[in-house]
């Protein structure tokens, strides 16, 4: 392939886990990310060794990303957050003669509209959670009461991950059903709700790379959503990761993967929808089998930074083909090793949190072999680096098994310190202790 500029767009872990994988490809020329954080600026490209630059531009300025990429003549914008693909930044780059990767603004639906998502499941067939959808809180209540209470009340529209309400009893849902659709805590993205029965199982992380005919699975993954260990506390932008889950063979994934991705195209096929990007399922395994809790059409934060850290082949010539509809001919190439990342975060999060701490200890943690520290909040403040964000680094660590992957990054994690630095301890220690059996 032809080598190019390249854009990144967005500015947390998974974004750093782009670029850092980006810079490795030989196609490469020069590699700018909008805004980018600290972490994202000391990258080297492999090809020259050139630094990645960092351009203040946020990630939802369509118009001024679109002038910058015609000054720069990019020949790849690479999206990472689901905010731009849901406004039509990768249609505006294509009216304005400019290639971007990533769902357009129909296919975004699929993260935008959890509504949308829930009716295509339904309609192609696509295992999901028993559910209904409401513009109505009366009707909304009705159907939470059906479920005996126990149920998910979800804000329709985007809502920084946060619209989503888990209940236990009939007095909880009515609460949540207000909540979302008549106090409109989530604003504009409640006037809508889907409800889903509540799902008990294991949670796991499938991404599929498309290009509106083809869908390349990747290896399974598992988040860590809740803030505090034992998975309690409040839900996050997700806390750790995994890959590969050892209690899902390649054969259960293969089967899991086609009972999703067949139906889903075919479904696309028919609905007109050309998704050229990540596909991401958030799936429960239950008792009863396999069930769809929400798509996402974007990389997982920090599913991300297991998958970069595990894949063998080239990213840029992946999400070219992606975007080309030209991904049938090629394999993903794994690694074999297993991936743990960690995520510390500021004192507070996913609450109100205070920036501006001084980060120690990132050299000594880099000096570890196989241990990659991902920038998500952080920013450069003299000559240190300080946090910047809820989630600030990723930690990230790769090795013969899942064991010794998890023990190397907490090894790195212990030489990090920033003030009122919070982790969880539990990353990947279930999957390592009393793996689940029954739900697969
Ligand atoms: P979502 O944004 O729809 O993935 O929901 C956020 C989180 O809520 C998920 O990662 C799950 O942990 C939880 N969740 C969502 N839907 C359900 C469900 N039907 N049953 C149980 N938990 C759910």
């Amino acid at each position: 392939m032809r080598a190019m500029k390249v854009l990144v767009v967005g500015s947390g872990g998974r974004e750093h886990a782009l670029v850092w994988k980006l810079a490795q490809s030989p196609h490469v020329t020069r590699l700018w990310c909008a805004p980018g954080n600290a972490g994202i600026a000391t990258e080297r490209l492999a090809r020259n060794g050139e630094l990645v630059e960092c351009v203040s531009l946020g990630a939802e300025d369509l118009p001024n990303l679109v002038t910058f990429a015609k000054e720069k003549r990019i020949g790849l914008t690479v999206v990472g957050p689901d905010n731009p693909l849901a406004l039509g930044l990768v249609d505006l780059f294509q009216a304005n003669g400019l290639r971007a990767w990533g769902p357009n603004r129909k296919a975004a639906q699929f993260e935008a509209s959890k509504a949308f998502s829930q009716a295509f499941m339904e309609k192609h067939g696509i295992p999901t959670a028993r559910s209904g959808v409401f513009d109505e809180s009366g009707a909304a209540k009705t159907f939470a009461s059906s479920l005996g209470g126990r149920c998910v009340v979800k804000a329709d529209g985007l809502a920084l991950g946060k619209g989503v309400l888990l209940c236990a009893n009939v007095d909880e849902a009515e609460r949540a059903v207000d909540e979302v659709m008549v106090k409109k805590a989530f604003g504009s993205a409640g006037s809508k709700v889907v409800i889903q029965e509540l799902l008990e199982g294991i949670e796991i992380s499938l991404h599929a790379l498309c290009d509106g005919r083809t869908a390349k699975l990747f290896p399974g993954s598992q988040d860590h959503k809740r803030a505090l260990d034992g998975n309690q506390g409040l839900n996050t932008g997700g806390m750790g990761t995994y890959s590969p889950v050892p209690f899902l063979s390649d054969s259960k994934l293969t089967k899991i993967g086609e009972s999703i991705l067949g139906p889903w195209l075919s479904g696309c096929a028919a609905e007109g929808i050309d998704f050229r990007g990540i596909l991401y399922p958030g799936l429960m395994l239950t008792k009863s089998g396999p069930k769809v809790l929400e798509f996402n059409a974007r990389f997982g934060d920090p599913e991300t930074q297991v998958y970069l850290t595990r894949l063998e082949s080239d990213l840029l010539e992946l999400l070219d083909a992606s975007t080309e509809v030209k991904l049938a001919p090629l394999g993903l190439e794994w690694s074999s090793l297993a991936s743990v990342c960690v995520v510390m975060a500021s004192a507070g999060y996913p609450g109100s949190y205070t920036k501006g701490k001084a980060i120690r200890g990132l050299e000594e943690a880099a000096q570890l072999p196989r241990v990659k520290v991902f920038h998500a909040g952080t920013a450069r403040s003299g000559d240190g680096i300080v946090t910047n964000g809820g989630r600030v680094l990723g930690v990230t660590a790769w090795d013969v098994d899942l064991r010794s992957a998890r023990a190397l990054a907490y090894e790195a994690v212990g030489r990090i310190q920033f003030e009122g630095a919070h982790f969880r301890r539990d990353i990947a220690a279930q999957a390592l202790s009393d793996a689940p059996t029954g739900m697969i």
